[in-house]
């Protein structure tokens, strides 16, 4: 391999991928795997979804960057296509999760001095532990993860942390000076973590009472993921602010977004926050494609299918319960699947299941993710499934 130039901060499963194609890609040997990690979820479409590609070449063709110093002909029509699809009136255009997250707790911040009318300097932001949002100084500042933070300080003043799922311990954290409260709807990093149910209206209503922006964090959750467009939505709540990235690029590209109403992203004027890639044509016009994705709702567009086979995937993964599997989460098309430690860490599950043609990615100890492209089959669905009661079974 040629990693010998490349920061070591990621320790890859050992697989070269050459080439993808939809729930498939094929590394430098031609051997083949099935992929149920889909880039974390930025590859909710499968690889090179042909929608996608041709929309990337349509606009490869005519403009690919403007920066925002001038107008281009696809961000208007990407914002308006994107507050349509979510009912809200403004979108900020970024490109990755970090920032879509950094960008809203900007936002937070200001519409709180501005608009809430907190004390200059004071505002809170309230998290929740086990979380995860990016990689930025003031992000890792408050993750509850050592090896995430550490080493990394002096952080961010300002962000208060309580226990996830915990709807009093919320209520009690905040304070008048609490601007926002920053939650995913589904902990994903954290192993596809489902808050009890009642949890993100609790946090709906604690906002209210306490005049703080509710902000869902739906960069790996949303668009599809769960079979819903936007996990806080399935469960009947409806958030200030929301976050998208990941999967908003169609995998071809970064593309993330803060989308609101204009009472909370109007705080923002000119000269005031950007981005010189936020917004570029080439990847509004991936991102408009992946808008019309999500917008069939019909029984064959991606929402449909994630639920549908989010029921497949959780009916023969449940089949390995007291197999081998201690505990299994699961919300749509997404899985977590704690391994008995007996059987292996995570990691070494992962390089059994890889062996055996089918990727996946650890998080924390002896959990595995299963988190399929939507346009993964049954039979796909079938056979990933087949190859961890194998290692289940078998060893690793
Ligand atoms: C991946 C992720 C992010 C960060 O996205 P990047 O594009 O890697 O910066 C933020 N929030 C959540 C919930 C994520 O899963």
């Amino acid at each position: 391999m040629t990693a010998a130039h490349s920061a070591h901060n990621y320790h890859p499963l050992p697989v070269v991928v050459a080439e993808g194609e939809g729930a498939w890609v094929t590394d430098v040997e031609g051997r083949r795997y099935v992929d149920f990690l889909a880039g974390y979820s930025a590859l909710n479409f499968g690889h090179r979804h042909p929608a996608l590609v041709a929309a990337a070449h349509r606009q490869l063709d005519r403009v690919t960057l403007t920066s925002r110093a001038f107008g281009n002909d696809q961000l208007g029509p990407f914002c308006a296509e994107l507050s349509g699809l979510l009912g809200k009136r403004m979108v900020l255009p970024m490109n990755t999760g970090a920032e879509a997250v950094e960008s809203g707790l900007k936002v937070a911040r200001k519409w709180g001095y501005e608009v809430k009318g907190v004390a200059p300097d004071r505002a809170r932001v309230v998290v929740a532990a086990g979380g995860f949002h990016g990689r930025t100084i003031s992000i890792v500042g408050f993750s509850t993860d050592p090896e995430a933070r550490g080493g990394f300080g002096p952080f961010t003043p300002g962000f208060d942390v309580v226990d996830y799922g915990d709807a009093a311990a919320l209520a009690s954290a905040v304070t008048p000076d609490t601007v926002a409260v920053l939650v995913e709807p589904v902990q994903g990093e954290a192993g596809v973590v489902v808050p009890p149910p009642g949890y993100l209206a609790a946090v709906r209503r604690t906002c209210d009472a306490a005049g703080a922006l509710m902000i869902a964090d739906e960069v790996q959750s949303g668009l599809g993921r769960t079979g819903h467009l936007l996990a806080t939505r399935a469960a009947g709540v409806d958030a200030d602010v929301y976050l998208l990235g990941k999967a908003l690029g169609g995998g071809v590209l970064p593309l993330s977004a803060v989308v609101a109403d204009a009472d909370v992203l109007g705080v923002l004027r000119p000269g005031q926050h950007g981005s010189t890639f936020g917004g570029n044509p080439l990847a509004c016009a991936v991102g408009r494609e992946v808008i019309t994705l999500l917008a069939d709702v019909g029984p064959e567009g991606v929402l449909a299918r994630a639920r549908d086979l989010g029921a497949v995937l959780r009916a023969r993964l449940t089949d390995l319960v007291g197999r081998g599997v201690v505990g299994l989460r699961c919300a749509g098309l997404w899985a977590g699947v704690d391994v008995d430690p007996a059987v292996g860490t995570g990691r070494e599950v992962s390089e059994g299941l890889a062996r055996r043609g089918v990727l996946v990615k650890d998080t924390h100890g002896s959990t595995v993710r299963f988190s399929p492209p939507l346009v993964v089959t049954e039979d796909e669905i079938a056979v990933a499934v087949a190859a961890l009661g194998e290692v289940l079974a078998n060893g690793v």
